[in-house]
Protein backbone atom coordinates (compact mmCIF):
# COMPACT_ATOMS: atom_id res chain seq x y z
CA UNK A 1 0.00 0.00 0.00
CA UNK A 2 2.57 2.19 0.51
CA UNK A 3 4.01 2.06 -2.85
CA UNK A 4 1.05 3.85 -3.95
CA UNK A 5 1.60 7.52 -4.78
CA UNK A 6 1.08 9.36 -2.02
CA UNK A 7 0.40 6.83 0.74
CA UNK A 8 2.67 7.85 3.22
CA UNK A 9 3.65 5.38 6.49
CA UNK A 10 1.14 7.79 7.81
CA UNK A 11 -1.96 7.63 5.76
CA UNK A 12 -1.16 4.19 6.02
CA UNK A 13 -1.44 3.72 9.88
CA UNK A 14 -4.28 5.73 10.09
CA UNK A 15 -6.50 3.81 7.02
CA UNK A 16 -5.06 1.06 8.98
CA UNK A 17 -6.68 2.30 11.97
CA UNK A 18 -9.66 2.97 10.50
CA UNK A 19 -10.47 0.00 8.92
CA UNK A 20 -10.08 -1.58 12.89
CA UNK A 21 -12.68 0.79 13.91
CA UNK A 22 -15.26 -0.57 10.96
CA UNK A 23 -14.55 -4.07 11.49
CA UNK A 24 -15.56 -3.62 15.53
CA UNK A 25 -18.49 -1.62 14.30
CA UNK A 26 -19.58 -4.49 11.80
CA UNK A 27 -22.05 -7.09 13.03
CA UNK A 28 -21.51 -5.68 16.83
CA UNK A 29 -22.79 -2.62 17.95
CA UNK A 30 -25.24 -0.41 16.21
CA UNK A 31 -25.79 3.86 16.46
CA UNK A 32 -28.80 4.16 18.90
CA UNK A 33 -29.91 6.86 16.54
CA UNK A 34 -30.35 4.58 14.06
CA UNK A 35 -32.25 1.84 16.08
CA UNK A 36 -34.60 3.75 17.68
CA UNK A 37 -37.06 4.66 15.18
CA UNK A 38 -37.30 1.25 14.54
CA UNK A 39 -37.46 0.21 18.01
CA UNK A 40 -40.07 2.85 18.68
CA UNK A 41 -42.14 1.70 16.12
CA UNK A 42 -42.35 -2.02 17.34
CA UNK A 43 -43.07 -1.05 20.67
CA UNK A 44 -46.00 0.93 19.04
CA UNK A 45 -47.25 -2.35 17.58
CA UNK A 46 -46.28 -3.97 20.88
CA UNK A 47 -48.72 -1.31 22.86
CA UNK A 48 -51.47 -1.92 20.54
CA UNK A 49 -51.54 -5.96 20.71
CA UNK A 50 -54.75 -7.36 22.14
CA UNK A 51 -54.82 -7.02 25.80
CA UNK A 52 -51.37 -4.90 26.56
CA UNK A 53 -51.52 -3.20 29.90
CA UNK A 54 -47.68 -2.14 29.81
CA UNK A 55 -45.23 -2.25 27.05
CA UNK A 56 -41.93 -0.58 27.29
CA UNK A 57 -37.76 -1.06 25.77
CA UNK A 58 -36.02 -2.06 27.70
CA UNK A 59 -31.92 -2.85 27.56
CA UNK A 60 -29.57 -0.60 26.12
CA UNK A 61 -32.01 1.05 23.70
CA UNK A 62 -33.62 1.91 27.09
CA UNK A 63 -30.41 3.47 29.02
CA UNK A 64 -30.08 5.24 25.54
CA UNK A 65 -26.30 4.30 25.68
CA UNK A 66 -24.45 5.66 22.15
CA UNK A 67 -24.41 2.36 20.74
CA UNK A 68 -27.06 -0.94 21.13
CA UNK A 69 -26.23 -4.60 20.15
CA UNK A 70 -30.04 -5.36 19.88
CA UNK A 71 -33.61 -4.55 21.17
CA UNK A 72 -35.32 -6.04 24.02
CA UNK A 73 -39.20 -5.27 24.39
CA UNK A 74 -41.38 -5.93 27.58
CA UNK A 75 -44.83 -5.80 27.59
CA UNK A 76 -47.74 -7.01 30.18
CA UNK A 77 -50.77 -8.96 29.20
CA UNK A 78 -52.96 -11.64 30.54
CA UNK A 79 -52.53 -13.86 27.37
CA UNK A 80 -48.90 -13.49 25.52
CA UNK A 81 -49.62 -15.47 22.69
CA UNK A 82 -51.48 -12.63 20.34
CA UNK A 83 -48.78 -9.95 21.83
CA UNK A 84 -45.84 -12.42 20.61
CA UNK A 85 -47.68 -13.17 17.27
CA UNK A 86 -47.90 -8.96 16.75
CA UNK A 87 -44.02 -9.03 16.70
CA UNK A 88 -43.47 -11.86 14.86
CA UNK A 89 -45.86 -10.93 12.26
CA UNK A 90 -44.27 -7.42 12.12
CA UNK A 91 -43.50 -5.74 8.37
CA UNK A 92 -39.52 -5.94 8.03
CA UNK A 93 -39.22 -8.89 10.00
CA UNK A 94 -36.79 -10.83 8.15
CA UNK A 95 -36.77 -14.38 10.57
CA UNK A 96 -38.07 -15.71 13.79
CA UNK A 97 -34.93 -16.86 15.55
CA UNK A 98 -37.69 -18.39 18.14
CA UNK A 99 -40.79 -18.04 19.86
CA UNK A 100 -41.81 -19.88 23.22
CA UNK A 101 -44.53 -19.16 25.73
CA UNK A 102 -43.32 -16.01 27.21
CA UNK A 103 -40.66 -14.83 24.54
CA UNK A 104 -40.51 -14.70 21.04
CA UNK A 105 -36.70 -13.56 19.17
CA UNK A 106 -36.44 -12.06 15.51
CA UNK A 107 -34.20 -10.79 13.32
CA UNK A 108 -35.38 -7.75 10.99
CA UNK A 109 -34.29 -7.67 7.33
CA UNK A 110 -32.68 -3.86 8.32
CA UNK A 111 -29.59 -3.61 9.87
CA UNK A 112 -29.31 -7.07 10.68
CA UNK A 113 -31.15 -6.24 13.75
CA UNK A 114 -32.46 -8.71 16.53
CA UNK A 115 -35.18 -8.16 18.53
CA UNK A 116 -36.44 -10.27 21.62
CA UNK A 117 -40.12 -9.72 22.92
CA UNK A 118 -40.65 -10.45 26.84
CA UNK A 119 -44.63 -10.74 27.69
CA UNK A 120 -45.62 -11.30 31.29
CA UNK A 121 -48.38 -11.30 33.55
CA UNK A 122 -48.37 -7.40 35.14
CA UNK A 123 -47.77 -8.44 38.53
CA UNK A 124 -43.91 -9.33 37.11
CA UNK A 125 -43.74 -6.24 34.37
CA UNK A 126 -41.74 -4.18 36.95
CA UNK A 127 -39.00 -6.48 38.18
CA UNK A 128 -38.87 -8.00 34.65
CA UNK A 129 -38.51 -4.48 33.04
CA UNK A 130 -35.66 -3.22 35.62
CA UNK A 131 -33.66 -6.79 35.08
CA UNK A 132 -33.61 -6.26 30.98
CA UNK A 133 -32.85 -2.37 31.66
CA UNK A 134 -29.38 -3.20 32.58
CA UNK A 135 -26.68 -2.67 33.04
CA UNK A 136 -25.38 -5.78 34.23
CA UNK A 137 -22.83 -3.78 37.10
CA UNK A 138 -25.80 -1.72 38.10
CA UNK A 139 -27.66 -5.32 39.00
CA UNK A 140 -24.81 -6.75 40.59
CA UNK A 141 -24.48 -3.90 43.03
CA UNK A 142 -28.04 -3.84 43.67
CA UNK A 143 -28.94 -7.86 44.12
CA UNK A 144 -25.84 -7.52 46.95
CA UNK A 145 -27.89 -4.28 48.60
CA UNK A 146 -30.87 -6.65 48.34
CA UNK A 147 -28.84 -9.58 49.78
CA UNK A 148 -28.07 -7.56 53.11
CA UNK A 149 -31.80 -7.02 53.52
CA UNK A 150 -32.67 -10.35 52.75
CA UNK A 151 -34.08 -9.86 49.52
CA UNK A 152 -33.33 -11.83 46.45
CA UNK A 153 -33.70 -9.79 43.37
CA UNK A 154 -33.88 -11.73 39.78
CA UNK A 155 -35.25 -12.06 36.94
CA UNK A 156 -38.52 -14.06 38.42
CA UNK A 157 -39.22 -10.83 40.92
CA UNK A 158 -38.21 -10.06 44.27
CA UNK A 159 -38.66 -12.60 47.04
CA UNK A 160 -37.98 -12.62 50.94
CA UNK A 161 -35.56 -15.77 52.34
CA UNK A 162 -38.41 -17.09 53.21
CA UNK A 163 -39.61 -17.32 49.63
CA UNK A 164 -42.72 -14.85 49.73
CA UNK A 165 -43.03 -12.32 46.63
CA UNK A 166 -42.93 -9.03 47.41
CA UNK A 167 -45.36 -7.00 45.51
CA UNK A 168 -43.28 -4.37 43.18
CA UNK A 169 -45.98 -2.25 41.36
CA UNK A 170 -43.33 0.13 39.24
CA UNK A 171 -39.18 0.35 38.92
CA UNK A 172 -39.53 3.21 41.84
CA UNK A 173 -40.81 0.56 44.38
CA UNK A 174 -37.76 -1.64 43.67
CA UNK A 175 -35.89 1.13 44.70
CA UNK A 176 -37.89 2.19 47.56
CA UNK A 177 -37.30 -1.37 48.91
CA UNK A 178 -33.74 -0.71 49.34
CA UNK A 179 -34.03 2.85 51.10
CA UNK A 180 -32.72 4.54 47.62
CA UNK A 181 -33.81 7.21 45.14
CA UNK A 182 -35.35 6.36 41.67
CA UNK A 183 -32.25 5.66 39.05
CA UNK A 184 -33.25 6.88 35.71
CA UNK A 185 -32.49 3.98 33.27
CA UNK A 186 -29.42 6.18 31.73
CA UNK A 187 -28.09 6.45 34.84
CA UNK A 188 -27.71 2.62 35.91
CA UNK A 189 -24.48 1.92 35.03
CA UNK A 190 -22.66 1.44 38.76
CA UNK A 191 -20.57 4.67 37.82
CA UNK A 192 -21.78 6.40 41.55
CA UNK A 193 -25.49 6.39 41.09
CA UNK A 194 -25.87 3.81 44.09
CA UNK A 195 -23.71 6.18 46.71
CA UNK A 196 -25.74 9.14 45.51
CA UNK A 197 -29.29 7.75 45.65
CA UNK A 198 -28.80 6.33 48.80
CA UNK A 199 -27.43 9.62 50.13
CA UNK A 200 -30.27 11.51 48.45
CA UNK A 201 -27.99 13.02 46.45
CA UNK A 202 -28.96 11.90 42.35
CA UNK A 203 -29.59 15.18 40.93
CA UNK A 204 -33.58 15.59 40.78
CA UNK A 205 -34.26 17.67 37.70
CA UNK A 206 -32.07 16.22 34.85
CA UNK A 207 -32.95 17.61 31.84
CA UNK A 208 -35.76 16.02 29.54
CA UNK A 209 -36.31 16.62 26.30
CA UNK A 210 -39.89 19.03 27.25
CA UNK A 211 -37.15 20.82 28.53
CA UNK A 212 -35.79 22.32 25.26
CA UNK A 213 -37.41 25.49 24.52
CA UNK A 214 -35.27 25.71 21.09
CA UNK A 215 -32.70 24.03 18.98
CA UNK A 216 -28.95 24.72 18.20
CA UNK A 217 -26.67 24.33 15.27
CA UNK A 218 -28.66 24.36 11.87
CA UNK A 219 -27.64 24.25 8.49
CA UNK A 220 -29.72 24.61 5.57
CA UNK A 221 -29.08 24.93 1.47
CA UNK A 222 -27.55 28.25 2.21
CA UNK A 223 -24.64 25.77 3.33
CA UNK A 224 -24.54 21.83 3.04
CA UNK A 225 -27.79 21.41 4.08
CA UNK A 226 -30.92 20.07 2.19
CA UNK A 227 -33.66 22.03 3.43
CA UNK A 228 -34.26 26.01 2.50
CA UNK A 229 -34.29 28.37 5.52
CA UNK A 230 -38.21 28.10 5.25
CA UNK A 231 -38.46 24.58 5.82
CA UNK A 232 -36.21 24.17 8.52
CA UNK A 233 -38.59 27.29 10.69
CA UNK A 234 -41.39 25.19 9.51
CA UNK A 235 -40.30 21.64 11.05
CA UNK A 236 -38.84 23.25 13.98
CA UNK A 237 -42.48 24.97 14.26
CA UNK A 238 -44.53 21.51 13.63
CA UNK A 239 -41.80 19.78 16.55
CA UNK A 240 -43.24 22.75 18.70
CA UNK A 241 -39.67 24.17 19.27
CA UNK A 242 -39.74 28.54 19.82
CA UNK A 243 -36.44 29.06 18.07
CA UNK A 244 -33.59 27.62 15.99
CA UNK A 245 -30.01 29.12 15.35
CA UNK A 246 -29.61 29.06 11.99
CA UNK A 247 -25.71 28.28 12.22
CA UNK A 248 -24.16 28.05 8.26
CA UNK A 249 -20.44 27.09 7.85
CA UNK A 250 -17.81 29.78 7.63
CA UNK A 251 -15.70 30.86 4.53
CA UNK A 252 -12.31 28.40 5.38
CA UNK A 253 -15.02 25.38 4.89
CA UNK A 254 -15.46 25.78 0.92
CA UNK A 255 -16.11 21.81 0.96
CA UNK A 256 -19.30 22.47 2.81
CA UNK A 257 -20.34 25.55 0.75
CA UNK A 258 -18.73 28.04 4.11
CA UNK A 259 -20.37 31.68 3.69
CA UNK A 260 -18.65 34.71 2.54
CA UNK A 261 -19.57 37.72 4.78
CA UNK A 262 -22.09 39.29 1.85
CA UNK A 263 -23.49 36.00 2.05
CA UNK A 264 -24.19 36.17 5.24
CA UNK A 265 -25.77 39.26 5.24
CA UNK A 266 -27.60 38.33 2.25
CA UNK A 267 -28.84 35.28 5.11
CA UNK A 268 -30.67 38.05 7.42
CA UNK A 269 -32.72 39.65 5.22
CA UNK A 270 -34.29 35.93 4.28
CA UNK A 271 -34.30 35.40 8.07
CA UNK A 272 -36.07 38.56 9.29
CA UNK A 273 -38.54 37.59 5.83
CA UNK A 274 -39.73 34.37 7.87
CA UNK A 275 -39.22 35.33 11.20
CA UNK A 276 -42.11 38.25 9.88
CA UNK A 277 -44.16 35.77 8.59
CA UNK A 278 -44.06 31.99 10.39
CA UNK A 279 -45.65 32.86 14.18
CA UNK A 280 -44.01 31.03 16.80
CA UNK A 281 -40.82 30.12 16.14
CA UNK A 282 -37.65 32.93 15.71
CA UNK A 283 -34.65 31.92 13.63
CA UNK A 284 -31.85 33.06 15.20
CA UNK A 285 -28.82 35.02 13.32
CA UNK A 286 -26.06 32.10 13.67
CA UNK A 287 -22.32 30.95 12.71
CA UNK A 288 -20.49 27.59 12.74
CA UNK A 289 -16.89 29.15 12.03
CA UNK A 290 -14.19 27.25 11.83
CA UNK A 291 -11.63 27.33 14.23
CA UNK A 292 -8.25 27.80 12.23
CA UNK A 293 -4.85 25.96 12.75
CA UNK A 294 -3.72 29.06 15.08
CA UNK A 295 -7.02 28.76 17.07
CA UNK A 296 -8.40 32.13 15.67
CA UNK A 297 -11.86 32.32 14.28
CA UNK A 298 -12.77 32.41 10.57
CA UNK A 299 -14.42 35.87 10.61
CA UNK A 300 -13.42 39.24 12.06
CA UNK A 301 -14.91 39.82 15.63
CA UNK A 302 -16.85 42.49 13.84
CA UNK A 303 -18.85 40.67 11.95
CA UNK A 304 -19.13 37.81 14.83
CA UNK A 305 -20.11 40.85 17.18
CA UNK A 306 -23.15 41.25 14.67
CA UNK A 307 -24.49 37.84 15.05
CA UNK A 308 -26.98 36.14 17.92
CA UNK A 309 -25.23 32.71 18.25
CA UNK A 310 -21.35 31.99 17.29
CA UNK A 311 -20.53 28.49 17.65
CA UNK A 312 -16.69 27.76 17.11
CA UNK A 313 -15.85 24.14 15.57
CA UNK A 314 -12.65 22.41 14.35
CA UNK A 315 -13.59 20.72 10.74
CA UNK A 316 -9.90 20.40 9.34
CA UNK A 317 -6.58 19.75 10.32
CA UNK A 318 -7.39 16.64 13.07
CA UNK A 319 -3.97 15.34 13.01
CA UNK A 320 -2.35 17.85 15.30
CA UNK A 321 -0.99 16.28 18.36
CA UNK A 322 -2.22 16.53 22.08
CA UNK A 323 0.04 19.93 23.23
CA UNK A 324 -0.97 21.86 19.73
CA UNK A 325 -4.76 20.74 19.71
CA UNK A 326 -5.02 21.64 23.51
CA UNK A 327 -3.67 25.37 22.22
CA UNK A 328 -5.49 25.28 19.42
CA UNK A 329 -8.73 25.12 21.06
CA UNK A 330 -7.60 26.93 24.78
CA UNK A 331 -7.02 30.33 21.95
CA UNK A 332 -10.34 29.66 20.57
CA UNK A 333 -12.04 29.97 24.08
CA UNK A 334 -10.15 32.75 24.77
CA UNK A 335 -11.95 34.99 21.65
CA UNK A 336 -14.32 36.71 23.27
CA UNK A 337 -16.48 36.23 20.54
CA UNK A 338 -16.62 32.75 20.72
CA UNK A 339 -20.33 31.56 22.52
CA UNK A 340 -20.60 27.74 21.92
CA UNK A 341 -17.30 25.05 21.56
CA UNK A 342 -18.89 22.87 18.60
CA UNK A 343 -18.63 18.90 18.74
CA UNK A 344 -15.22 19.43 20.85
CA UNK A 345 -13.54 16.22 20.05
CA UNK A 346 -14.72 15.72 16.47
CA UNK A 347 -14.94 12.37 16.95
CA UNK A 348 -17.38 9.80 14.53
CA UNK A 349 -18.69 6.74 16.40
CA UNK A 350 -17.21 3.48 14.84
CA UNK A 351 -15.05 5.89 11.99
CA UNK A 352 -13.06 8.56 13.42
CA UNK A 353 -11.16 7.99 16.68
CA UNK A 354 -11.29 12.03 18.75
CA UNK A 355 -8.45 14.18 18.03
CA UNK A 356 -6.14 14.16 21.02
CA UNK A 357 -6.77 17.18 23.00
CA UNK A 358 -6.33 17.31 27.35
CA UNK A 359 -10.30 17.59 27.53
CA UNK A 360 -10.02 18.52 31.56
CA UNK A 361 -8.23 21.84 30.63
CA UNK A 362 -10.02 22.64 27.74
CA UNK A 363 -13.26 22.31 30.23
CA UNK A 364 -12.07 24.47 32.83
CA UNK A 365 -11.45 26.90 30.95
CA UNK A 366 -14.83 27.04 29.22
CA UNK A 367 -16.49 27.19 32.44
CA UNK A 368 -13.52 30.37 33.21
CA UNK A 369 -14.25 32.06 30.14
CA UNK A 370 -18.11 31.66 30.55
CA UNK A 371 -18.02 29.70 26.90
CA UNK A 372 -20.92 26.88 26.36
CA UNK A 373 -20.13 23.81 25.26
CA UNK A 374 -21.82 21.59 22.84
CA UNK A 375 -23.47 17.81 23.69
CA UNK A 376 -24.09 17.06 19.90
CA UNK A 377 -26.76 15.02 19.12
CA UNK A 378 -26.14 13.89 15.87
CA UNK A 379 -26.07 10.12 16.59
CA UNK A 380 -22.75 9.44 15.04
CA UNK A 381 -21.09 12.23 17.09
CA UNK A 382 -22.54 12.46 20.63
CA UNK A 383 -19.49 14.98 20.85
CA UNK A 384 -19.25 15.65 24.43
CA UNK A 385 -19.78 12.22 25.06
CA UNK A 386 -21.68 11.53 28.51
CA UNK A 387 -18.67 10.81 31.07
CA UNK A 388 -17.35 14.90 29.23
CA UNK A 389 -20.80 16.33 30.27
CA UNK A 390 -20.27 15.07 33.36
CA UNK A 391 -16.90 16.46 34.36
CA UNK A 392 -18.66 19.46 32.59
CA UNK A 393 -21.55 19.72 35.44
CA UNK A 394 -18.77 19.31 38.27
CA UNK A 395 -16.74 21.82 36.78
CA UNK A 396 -19.70 24.48 36.44
CA UNK A 397 -19.61 24.67 32.34
CA UNK A 398 -22.29 25.88 30.94
CA UNK A 399 -24.18 23.46 28.14
CA UNK A 400 -26.25 23.21 25.17
CA UNK A 401 -27.78 20.31 23.39
CA UNK A 402 -27.96 20.27 19.77
CA UNK A 403 -29.35 19.09 16.48
CA UNK A 404 -26.36 19.77 13.80
CA UNK A 405 -29.09 19.58 11.64
CA UNK A 406 -28.61 19.26 7.64
CA UNK A 407 -31.93 18.54 6.83
CA UNK A 408 -35.21 18.50 8.51
CA UNK A 409 -35.72 14.97 10.17
CA UNK A 410 -32.35 16.20 12.12
CA UNK A 411 -34.32 18.30 13.98
CA UNK A 412 -35.14 14.88 16.26
CA UNK A 413 -31.21 14.91 16.85
CA UNK A 414 -32.09 16.95 19.77
CA UNK A 415 -33.42 13.85 21.96
CA UNK A 416 -29.87 12.22 21.36
CA UNK A 417 -28.22 15.12 22.87
CA UNK A 418 -30.37 14.96 25.83
CA UNK A 419 -30.34 11.49 25.86
CA UNK A 420 -26.03 11.85 26.08
CA UNK A 421 -26.48 15.03 28.65
CA UNK A 422 -28.90 13.34 30.62
CA UNK A 423 -26.60 9.86 31.07
CA UNK A 424 -23.95 12.69 31.91
CA UNK A 425 -26.33 13.82 34.94
CA UNK A 426 -27.01 17.06 33.66
CA UNK A 427 -29.72 18.80 35.60
CA UNK A 428 -31.79 21.12 33.18
CA UNK A 429 -30.53 24.07 34.79
CA UNK A 430 -26.71 23.40 33.30
CA UNK A 431 -28.31 23.60 29.50
CA UNK A 432 -28.87 26.90 28.44
CA UNK A 433 -31.20 26.10 25.14
CA UNK A 434 -34.20 25.04 28.14
CA UNK A 435 -34.18 29.31 28.06
CA UNK A 436 -36.83 31.34 26.12
CA UNK A 437 -34.52 32.68 23.13
CA UNK A 438 -34.22 36.10 24.57
CA UNK A 439 -32.53 34.69 27.84
CA UNK A 440 -30.84 32.50 25.92
CA UNK A 441 -29.13 34.91 23.72
CA UNK A 442 -27.98 36.75 27.01
CA UNK A 443 -26.64 34.08 28.49
CA UNK A 444 -24.69 33.37 25.06
CA UNK A 445 -23.30 36.90 25.74
CA UNK A 446 -22.42 36.90 29.14
CA UNK A 447 -18.58 36.20 28.38
CA UNK A 448 -15.63 36.18 30.88
ZN1 LIG B 1 -19.42 21.07 12.51
ZN1 LIG C 1 -22.52 21.76 11.76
Amino acid sequence: MRQLSGFGAKSEAKMLEGIALYRRARGERKLLGDVMPVAAALLERVKAAPGVVRASLGGSVRRQAETVADVDIIASAPQAGPVLDALANAPGVATVLGKGDSKCSVRLEAGDLQVDLRVLPDEDFATALHHFTGSKAHHIRLRNLGHERGLKISEWGIHRDDGTKVPVKDESDLYALLDMQYVPPELREDTGEFEAARAGTLPKDLVTLEDIQGAVHAHSTWSDGRNSLEEMALAAQALGLKYLTVTEHSEAAIYAGGLKEDDLKRQWEEIDRINAAIPGVRLLKGIEVDILESGALDYADSLLEQLEVVIGSIHVRHGMDEDQMTRRLLAALDNPCLQILGHPTGRLINSREPYPVRMEEILERAAERGVAVEVNGKPARLDIKAEYVRLAVKLGVRLVVSCDAHQKEDLRNLAFAVATARRGWAPKGSVLNTLPASRFISALRDRR
